[in-house]
């Protein structure tokens, strides 16, 4: 069902159906381009998500209990019709988030490959047998730990919640996702290909609601047990102390505010040209997004001046336009962040190169910024921007461009561009970040893991590392002879 803008009518779906919640309570959802409502996203009631705890707990006995043959069989069904639809996603994706179409569908069809491999990987989740006394069969198991709970953003609506639901359904878990309120109809698209490729009821549940409720609900249910979360550090803490005090598991995938060192021997220009297409993409919402470009003093002049280049290059517009390189940001809070940010930058005696302020028309749009002479006590030198900003600062030894890089207490990614082995090792040595890039910024891919170190939080998503959360080990000691 469409509404009269093309967005289509959002539901959750709990226990094998598609349903609003019980109050019939909604939230407003809104195009981030023409700050229009374009529909509405139901908000569950403790009722609802009762529901879909208990609808999750048979789900997880019955997902546990189907052969991998079959899981396996379902879940390649499920990854088709994303890949068949991802144009159609792709497009709901850009009127509620922002970004523009083609990196939206490129989005929906990159985690079609996400599930792929992830299905692949989890048959391959194999224990151990263990040498052991005569009589006795010693062996470590890989048990899916149960029901999950997890709370994922509004930056990649449709790469969030793929990465929760491919661990947790490969793994053999059942999952309740509450997804973004404001990304709703991308989340449940892809609910969409799990439902109509046979996915048992309960094993997949959707929700929306009050962000604060719904995770203080689910996180206390003794069905739950593991909560993964995605989102800024200091809802993560909050999570993460109320899993400490039910003795939960948690995965923590949280923000940062990644430097990018730009050594002496580096070519600048390369260096700029491929900081800013990473710093531009998704409006800069990104948690990996290079956020502060730290740059050895006899090459900043040019490193700047290519960077802001690259900068005016950029189309800022509706994302359903076919010329837009660059979205409005996702909602209204980023773009006052960025005002403000920029004004507390300015104040300290930064200069504004390009960019710094809002365009003049409807929509959340902030014009792609790049600041230099930015002081240390800044704040968008030591709060992540989430935003399309780019403050420019010089290093004269490597020793204090690694202070600057490790200064925070963040560790989600980092970014270095030598040309030279011996500098590229001490930079991957030293860095403090769970994802490290040399001479490229270029972002997560689903065979190899991604996390932070530090305040950034712990676990990790993608690669063989990403089942780890969502397994639990057994060790079984058989006696044979009793
Ligand atoms: P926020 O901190 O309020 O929310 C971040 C996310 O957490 C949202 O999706 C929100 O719905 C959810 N959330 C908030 N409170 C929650 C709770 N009690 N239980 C469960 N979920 C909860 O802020 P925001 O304005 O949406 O984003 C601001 C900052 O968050 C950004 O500047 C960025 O630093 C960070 N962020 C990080 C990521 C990421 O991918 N790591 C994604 C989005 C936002």
């Amino acid at each position: 069902m469409t509404t009269d803008h093309g967005y289509p009518a959002v539901r959750m779906y709990i226990a094998g159906e598609w349903c609003q919640g019980g109050t019939g309570r909604t939230a407003p959802i809104v195009n981030p381009a023409t700050e229009k409502v374009i529909g509405d996203v139901p908000l569950a009631t403790p009722a609802d998500l009762d529901r879909a705890l208990a609808a999750a707990d048979t789900g997880f006995r019955t997902w546990r209990g189907t052969s991998v043959a079959d899981r396996t069989r379902i879940l390649h069904t499920a990854a088709d019709l994303l890949t068949e639809r991802a144009a159609a996603v792709g497009r709901i994706m850009t009127q509620e988030q922002g970004k523009p179409l083609a990196e939206a569908a490129g989005e929906a069809r990159r985690v079609a490959d996400t599930l792929r491999w992830h299905i692949e990987d989890a048959r391959r989740a194999y224990g151990r047998l263990i040498p052991s006394a005569p009589g006795t069969v010693l062996s470590v198991r890989r048990e899916p730990v149960g029901p999950v709970a997890a709370f994922v953003p509004w930056n990649f609506p449709a790469g969030g919640p793929m990465r929760k639901i491919s661990s947790a359904l490969t793994a053999g878990c059942s999952i309740v996702i509450k997804a973004s309120e404001e990304t709703p109809a991308t989340a449940a698209a892809l609910v969409a290909c799990f439902v109509d490729a046979g996915l048992p009821a309960g094993v997949l549940n959707l929700v929306f609601g009050e962000p604060a409720q719904v995770s203080a609900q689910l996180i206390a249910s003794p069905v739950t047990r593991l909560i993964a979360f995605t989102g800024s550090v200091p809802v993560g803490k909050l999570l993460a102390a109320e899993a400490g005090r039910v003795m939960k598991p948690a995965l923590m995938e949280l923000g940062g505010h990644a430097p990018v060192i730009v050594c002496a021997d580096a070519d600048p220009a390369v260096a700029a040209r491929r900081a800013a297409q990473a710093k531009f993409l998704n409006a800069g919402q990104v948690c990996t997004s290079p956020s502060r470009f730290i740059v050895h003093e006899s090459l900043i002049d040019d490193f700047t001046a290519e960077f802001v280049t690259a900068a005016e290059s950029v189309v800022v517009g509706d994302g359903l336009a076919e010329d837009t390189t660059m979205g409005p940001l996702a909602n209204e809070r980023r773009l006052t962040a960025m005002q403000r940010l920029t004004a507390d930058a300015v104040a300290r005696g930064a200069k504004v190169l390009t960019g710094g302020e809002r365009l003049d028309r409807a929509g959340y749009f902030f014009v792609p910024t790049v600041l230099v002479d930015v002081p240390p006590d800044a704040e968008v030198m030591h709060e992540e921007p989430f935003g399309p900003l780019a403050p420019i600062v010089p290093f004269t030894d490597l020793d204090e461009a690694l202070k600057t890089a490790n200064g925070l207490p963040y560790g989600l990614a980092a970014y270095g561009f030598t040309r030279d082995a011996a500098t590229a090792e001490r930079l991957s040595a030293e860095l403090e970040a769970g994802i490290l890039s040399l001479n490229h910024c270029g972002g997560s891919v689903h065979e190899a893991p991604s996390g932070g170190v530090k305040e950034s939080g712990y676990g990790r998503e993608g690669g063989p590392e990403a089942l780890d959360s969502y397994l639990v080990t057994k060790r079984v000691s058989h006696l044979l002879v009793p």
